[in-house]
């Protein structure tokens, strides 16, 4: 029997877990879906074109400079508290490596040097852009990004919805 999501007020390690356990259990059921694997497609196209677009607006290099010049990540400890276990497995299916320690203790669990360790990623990370690059890229081009972002946070809740549903419906 399929152990039951572990809820979100469960420590992330215990959350990890689970997402591991289903993925090596469940992989090949849940890949076999055709919607599965058809919206994992969709997802990983589109948080490359937005992670593309994000990095032609130099977004990353001003985060990188802010975090070297500054001393501060805007991925602090607890953003991680926002993740399920679902979308967990869903990183996991795309091939993610979740680890399983902390690095440093004042950011976020998913926080390693080169950057975020998940590709997909909740709502708020997303979205979030700090005040400094709303300022310094044309509100146009922030906008495109939104449009593109939309698209990618869309795929996931839907896929989100449809993995929570097969699992649900495993005996
Ligand atoms: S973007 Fe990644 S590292 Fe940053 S807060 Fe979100 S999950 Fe954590």
């Amino acid at each position: 029997m399929l152990v039951p999501e572990t809820s979100i007020t469960h420590p992330i390690e215990e959350r990890i877990a689970w997402a591991e356990h289903c993925c090596a259990r469940l992989k090949d059921t849940l890949l076999g879906d055709p919607e599965v694997s058809s919206l994992l497609e969709g997802l990983r196209v589109a948080i490359r074109d937005s992670r593309s677009r994000m990095a032609g607006l130099g977004i990353g290099d001003l985060c990188k400079a802010c975090e070297e010049d500054e001393g501060g990540s805007c991925c602090g400890a607890g953003l991680e508290e926002h993740y399920s276990g679902t979308l967990l497995l869903i990183n996991l299916l795309l091939g993610v490596k979740i680890p399983t320690r902390k690095g440093d203790p004042e950011s976020c669990f998913f926080l390693s040097a080169t950057g975020c360790q998940l590709l997909a990623r909740h709502v708020i990370c997303v979205n979030y852009l700090c005040p400094k690059i709303e300022a310094r890229i044309p509100a146009g081009e922030i906008a495109c990004l939104r449009q593109m972002e939309g698209v990618e946070l869309d795929l996931l809740f839907v896929l989100h919805e449809r993995v929570k549903r097969i699992l649900c419906s495993l005996p």
